[in-house]
């Protein structure tokens, strides 16, 4: 065995090419449905897949990443280094892991609360890895669920404005816009107007924060209903993840 890097079965990447093929199409259609001008940017989420499938899909055209645990990120994104890959940090994050995050993430969505903020503002001044890059895009994950004790996860909206101007002032940080699962038991739709209500009431205090990160392999159509300029899209392309113990 040499030491070059590992590489996806032939049949693998079949399969990847055409989940994939299936995946853009079904964006392609919504979007016209929805009548928009233009098609959501895909990310593909490649949490608990090995790197040689990231490999795999970037050789398909695929430059945006998704990832939820920093440990497995950051071995992925090392080990991927030659490659022109966009890495998007998505899920719950600890403040003792901002400084590992800002090495290789160029977009957080899930910033949920002030001491993260503060964490990853901190973090990303004073990491010599982001020097010549552009400040961290971060974007604020709203909690959706109505009921504010449960939820997966987020800030809730009337939080959005204090967390919008804390990132703003650290010039490390850049407020990109708005992420957000849509609850477990209610209409997608339902959830993503909430969602859309959120973005507009952001965009009108900070008019170049227009991310709006939303809609996984269930929920991507009604996402992109409701105004999502990035989609999340994991099992729909690279199949069912292990179950976790
Ligand atoms: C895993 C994950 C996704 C992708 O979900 P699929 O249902 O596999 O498409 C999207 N967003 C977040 C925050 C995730 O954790």
């Amino acid at each position: 065995m040499g030491d070059g890097p590992s590489l996806a079965t032939a049949e693998r990447r079949a399969e990847l090419r055409a989940n994939l093929a299936r995946v853009r199409e079904r964006i392609e259609a919504a979007s016209r449905a929805a009548g928009r001008s233009s098609a959501p940017q895909l990310i593909v989420v490649t949490k608990f897949h090995p790197a040689s499938d990231v490999r795999a899909l970037a050789e398909l055209g695929v430059t945006e990443v998704g990832e939820n645990r920093d440990q497995e990120a950051s071995a992925k994104a090392g080990e991927l280094a030659d490659l022109e890959l966009s890495w998007h940090f998505i899920g719950q994050l600890q403040t003792n892991k901002a400084k590992s995050v800002v090495r290789y993430a160029d977009t957080v969505h899930s910033v949920d609360r002030p001491a993260l903020a503060s964490a990853l503002a901190k973090a990303a001044a004073s990491e010599p890895a982001r020097e010549g890059r552009p400040p961290l895009a971060c974007l604020i994950q709203v909690n959706l669920d109505q009921d504010a004790a449960s939820g997966r996860g987020g800030a809730l909206p009337g939080e959005i404005p204090g967390l919008a101007d804390l990132i703003e002032s650290s010039p490390a940080l850049r407020l990109a816009g708005i992420m957000a699962v849509a609850p477990l038991g209610e209409d997608p739709a339902r959830a993503f107007a909430r969602l859309a209500d959120c973005a507009a009431g952001l965009r009108n205090s900070h008019p170049h924060a227009t991310m709006v990160s939303a809609g996984m392999s269930q929920d991507l159509e009604q996402a992109i209903a409701a105004g999502a300029t990035h989609v999340r899209i994991g099992t729909d392309v690279l199949g069912p993840r292990p179950r976790v113990l």
